[in-house]
């Protein structure tokens, strides 16, 4: 029987980065795997398939809607749909047999198939395609399993016209009208795909703001730049159903005023969150325990309740982001070896990338509010920046929140071009615990989207911005 250090469950970006850094720490590392490509939701229909197609509808978009302020005319402009999914798919290839040479370069053993607990330091693999399953030994596990979309019991999803994101970013032409359930992270970027392509969509959303979660100013100024793509929004409507007939979905909801309204798209996609993965592991036989909707429970190490069994990622509580994940992996593996690794989750930043991009890191102004601390806000507009002008992207704002009296920056928020980079500028001063005049004091090359920043740090520090 094979014996390992670590066995890792799941290949998305928790389980090949932790992997990674196992195999870096000189532990004996197994993956299981039980589809065909590694690299998880993340990279064979999340992040990057969703990405790839930001991208292409963008440059349909730009082509159709902004080339000819720019003085460049195009005749007969058409999206060839095929072509587009071909392109992802080829994206996604590259991308998954990229994690297949880390593994090799690591030496790290890839297992295929079903992974299952035949009690805590054991584990079966069973061959996706059948064959006969075979037991491993292992002095650790780190179980990275992830998520998958969280279904409404009241919607038959044929996965044809009434559809998850999966399906989403596999449609091979462009829809006449969508509904889109959630106007959630998934909601908005599959939202401003369709959109740009010339897809009627509507988004019906449960509550009274669009991505609830991050500052409320971001959904406000995001929700008013998406209407002007003809995305339309519908807010505190509570979805109770969802209907096909031939290729008509029609979609059932009840209004703010207690009324019943009906939608009706070509597809409907839902998208009303993730919820975590644990199908077929078999936790029970090692004494795993569960915490609430279906999660893992971990300690603060993200150990389990059974020692030398970690958890890492979306299956476990905290953000569903591929980059969280990839900290977990980090931290579970230096553990193991023996290190004292330390994540600050305040600081994994929060991006979605329609365009404008949002991006949020640390203290919404909410959370401040609600917790009652004093707080100075500096906001700038990318109307007002050089660069936006140039470009032509002057939607938006940088906002930036800092104690009232310590001047330590608390939470930064933004809407505007290329922020998803932007952001991690605001990531490395929180990390050092920069106040607003120590950024407002840096030099920002001119002429950037990044000025903002600094702008909106010096108008948090006495309503000094420049050019305001
Ligand atoms: P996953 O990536 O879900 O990987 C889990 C893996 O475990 C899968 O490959 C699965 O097959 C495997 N597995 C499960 N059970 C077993 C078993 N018993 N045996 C063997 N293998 C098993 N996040 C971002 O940060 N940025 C984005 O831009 C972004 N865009 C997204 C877009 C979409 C459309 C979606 C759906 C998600 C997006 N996410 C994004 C979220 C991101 O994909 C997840 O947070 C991330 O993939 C979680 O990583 P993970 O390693 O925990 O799990
Ligand atoms: P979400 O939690 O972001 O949004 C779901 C939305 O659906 C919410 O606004 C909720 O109020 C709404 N909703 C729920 N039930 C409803 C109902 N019956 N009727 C109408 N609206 C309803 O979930 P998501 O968009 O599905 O994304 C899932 C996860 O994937 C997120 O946690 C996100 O972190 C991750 N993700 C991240 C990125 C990124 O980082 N750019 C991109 C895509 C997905």
């Amino acid at each position: 029987m094979n014996q390992y250090d670590v066995t890792v469950i799941g290949s998305g970006p928790g389980g090949y980065v932790a992997a990674i850094r196992c195999a870096q720490l000189g532990l004996k590392t197994a993956l299981i795997e039980k589809y065909p490509t590694l690299g998880g939701t993340c990279l064979n229909v999340g992040c990057i398939p969703s990405k790839a197609l930001l991208d292409s509808s963008e440059h349909y978009h730009n082509a159709h809607s902004t080339f000819a302020e720019h003085g460049i005319d195009l005749e007969n402009l058409r999206v060839n749909m095929p072509q587009m999914m071909d392109r992802k798919a080829g994206v996604v290839k590259a991308n998954v047999d990229g994690i297949g040479y880390l593994m090799k370069k690591n030496k790290i053993e890839v297992l295929a198939g079903v992974g299952s607990f035949v009690d805590a330091t054991h584990l079966s693999i069973a061959p996706t395609g059948g064959g006969e399953a075979h037991t491993i030994e292992t002095k650790n596990v780190i179980i990275a399993t992830g998520s998958k979309p969280t279904v409404l019991p009241f919607i038959q999803h044929d996965k044809e016209r009434i559809i998850t994101s999966t399906e989403a970013l596999n449609i091979r032409e462009v829809p006449g009208r969508m509904v889109v359930v959630g106007g959630g992270v998934i909601g908005l970027e599959l939202a401003s795909v369709y959109a740009r392509l010339g897809t009627k969509v509507s988004i019906v959303e449960y509550t009274d703001s669009i991505i609830p979660t991050m500052d409320l100013s971001l959904g406000k100024e995001l929700k008013r730049v998406l209407g002007k793509i003809g995305i339309q929004f519908f807010m505190s409507h509570k979805v109770t159903g969802a209907v096909r007939a031939g290729d008509v979905v029609t979609v059932s909801a009840t209004n703010p005023k207690g009324e019943e309204v009906q939608f009706e798209g070509d597809y409907c996609l839902v998208a009303v969150g993730r919820s975590p993965y644990t199908a077929g592991l078999n936790l029970e036989a090692a004494g795993i325990e569960m915490e609430e909707r279906g999660r893992i429970k971990v300690d603060a190490h993200l150990q389990t309740n059974v020692p030398g069994i970690y958890a890492i990622g979306d299956v476990v509580r905290g953000a569903m982001l591929a980059h969280k994940a990839e900290e977990e992996g980090v931290f579970v593996a230096e553990t193991i070896a023996g290190q004292k690794p330390h994540i600050n989750y305040l600081l994994i930043p929060g991006v979605v990338y329609t365009w404008p991009e949002v991006a949020g890191v640390g203290f919404t102004e909410e959370q401040l509010k609600h917790d009652g601390r004093a707080y100075k806000v500096g906001s700038f507009p990318f109307k007002a920046s050089g660069r936006a002008r140039a470009s032509g992207d002057t939607d938006g704002f940088v906002k930036v929140l800092a104690d009232h009296t310590t001047d330590e920056i608390l939470g930064v928020h933004m809407i505007g071009p290329r922020i998803a980079d932007l952001i991690a500028e605001a990531v490395t001063a929180m990390e050092f615990r920069a106040s607003a005049e120590d950024v407002a004091r840096m030099s920002h090359s001119h002429p950037t989207y990044a000025e903002a920043m600094k702008e909106a740090c010096l108008a948090a520090t006495g309503n000094r911005a420049i050019h305001m």
